[in-house]
């Protein structure tokens, strides 16, 4: 199927792209990586009058260090988020993850941004977003307001962002040198949409201190696991009885089946990523 018509708009500020969408914003829709976007305007899952490229918002593309934080601007693609130094050293968990989000050609063009906008359940980033405790920084033209990645997303291909709101820019806190991270994906090939996977951070290694632990693929939006940060805390990553604890602890998660699997399989596939992402904490 083709795509219906539209109107397209390639504005060159962030401004003049949030006036657009100030203008038509019941019939207007962004276009960052267009990875999402096109296939559904193809299929005609989406179909609005008018779309607002944000490709050539250069504001919008860049990394910045500071002291305590990395800001993200919102069209930063995955191929330049594995190509910056500053993401090596400063955000190891992004960093790990990154070459398992699908394959190159889409992380040539795929944006932090539009994975987050999007909130697709299975996607690595809105779970590596939580588990790093971003925050997400939104703008319209009347505010601007910051919203913590653990409110964020709020259900299936949902998220806070208000009607007239387009996320500038993801900040991720620049972890400690005791920080340590985990990731593992379940997924049939390499670059799949996981059946499920979880990311880990935490303050401190032995014993583990200030868990996040977030599954992904496996319910309506990423899922932090508080219960599983409680059978862990003060523990070590090796402590079987702890990681025991941790498992029977997913039982109280509210998990979804999909295309792939049904719910008790899923909670499974949840415990064994969660195992080896814990073996292979650094
Ligand atoms: C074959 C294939 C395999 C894939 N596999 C994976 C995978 O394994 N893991 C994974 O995570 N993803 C995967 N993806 C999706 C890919 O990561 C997309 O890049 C991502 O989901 C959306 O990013 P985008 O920049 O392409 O956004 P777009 O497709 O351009 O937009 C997606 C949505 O976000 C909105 N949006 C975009 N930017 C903003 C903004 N700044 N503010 C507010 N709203 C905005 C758009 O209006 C749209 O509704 C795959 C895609 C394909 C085609």
């Amino acid at each position: 199927m083709k795509a219906p018509d539209f109107n397209y708009q390639r504005p060159a500020s962030l401004s003049a792209a949030l006036q657009l969408l100030h203008d038509n914003d019941q019939d207007a829709q962004l276009l960052a990586g267009g990875q999402s976007l096109m296939p559904m305007l193809h299929l005609r899952i989406a179909q609005p009058d008018m779309l607002i490229d944000l490709n050539r918002i250069d504001e919008l593309a860049t990394i910045d260090a500071g002291d305590a934080h990395i800001e993200i601007g919102s069209m930063v693609r995955y191929a330049q988020l594995e190509a910056s130094e500053q993401i090596k050293t400063c955000l190891p968990l992004i960093c790990s993850a990154l070459p398992h989000i699908a394959h190159s050609a889409i992380r040539n063009r795929g944006t932090i941004g539009g994975s987050a906008a999007l909130a697709d359940p299975a996607a690595e980033m809105p779970a590596l977003l939580i588990a790093s405790n971003a925050s997400i920084n939104l703008v319209s033209t009347k505010a601007s307001r910051v919203v913590s990645a653990d409110d964020f997303f709020t259900g299936l291909y949902e998220t806070a962002l208000q009607p007239g709101e387009i996320i500038k820019s993801i900040s991720i806190p620049k972890p400690g040198n005791n920080s340590v991270f985990g990731f593992y994906e379940i997924t049939r090939r390499h670059g799949d949409y996981a059946m499920a996977g979880v990311a880990i951070s935490a303050q401190q290694q032995s014993p583990l201190h200030k868990m996040r632990v977030v599954f992904f693929g496996v319910a309506e939006k990423p899922l932090r696991a508080h219960n599983c940060e409680q059978a862990l805390e003060n523990g070590t990553a090796n402590d079987s009885g702890a990681i025991d604890l941790a498992i029977k602890s997913l039982e109280q998660l509210p998990l979804m089946g999909d295309q792939h699997t049904g719910v008790d399989s899923k909670r499974h596939l949840a415990g064994v990523a969660l195992k080896r992402a814990l073996q292979e904490l650094h």
